[in-house]
């Protein structure tokens, strides 16, 4: 198992300054106000969105090294288990539900912790474009990803499709 470790926070590395990003999802906000069945679990860590800076990259790992800025999957995927080869990460055989920011199928830690270990680094991390602003992206792990997911398909080959984005967290509008 390839992994990485990735700090979403701000680092100091060499007197250099590294802002990164990570940002709240609405279920961070049901486990704060003890909506979920894993509040009574806590404490443990929350978040599972951020963009990181990769500080440890494994033996295995070949498509993500020391440096890289990424994004990081929500969920922990194997990427090569039956479900994972069929586009369903979420699902992974071997992880189950398995994410960061929940105590589900082991202790994966939260996006607002230092460090997160990331398994299976080259298939969980995406490289950021250059020039890209972290903040810009920090829910490009679930949020923005959910949303790709949900549209794109259902306005493939539309021209200048029409779209519209209901939604919020309850009392937090
Ligand atoms: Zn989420
Ligand atoms: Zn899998």
């Amino acid at each position: 198992m390839d992994c990485a470790l990735v700090p979403p926070g701000p680092v100091r590395e060499a007197g250099h300054h590294r802002p990164l990003a990570a940002t709240t999802c609405d279920l961070d906000h049901h486990v704060i106000d003890d909506k979920t069945p894993f509040s009574g679990f806590g404490p443990f860590p929350i978040g599972h969105e951020c963009v990181g800076t990769v500080v440890e990259a494994g033996p295995d790992c070949t498509d993500v090294a020391v440096g890289d800025v990424v994004g990081v999957a929500w969920h922990i995927a194997c990427g090569t288990c039956a479900q994972c080869e069929l586009g369903h990460t979420a699902r992974c055989l071997r992880h189950g539900d398995a994410q960061y920011g929940l105590p589900v199928n082991g202790a994966w830690g939260g996006t607002f912790d230092e460090l997160i270990r990331v398994p299976y680094a080259d298939f969980n991390l995406a490289k950021l474009p250059a020039g890209v602003d972290p903040v810009h992206l920090a829910s490009i792990g679930d949020n923005l990803a959910l949303g790709w997911e949900t549209v794109m398909p259902t306005v493939a080959g539309i021209t200048d499709p029409k779209i519209a984005v209901f939604g919020c967290t309850r009392g937090r509008t």
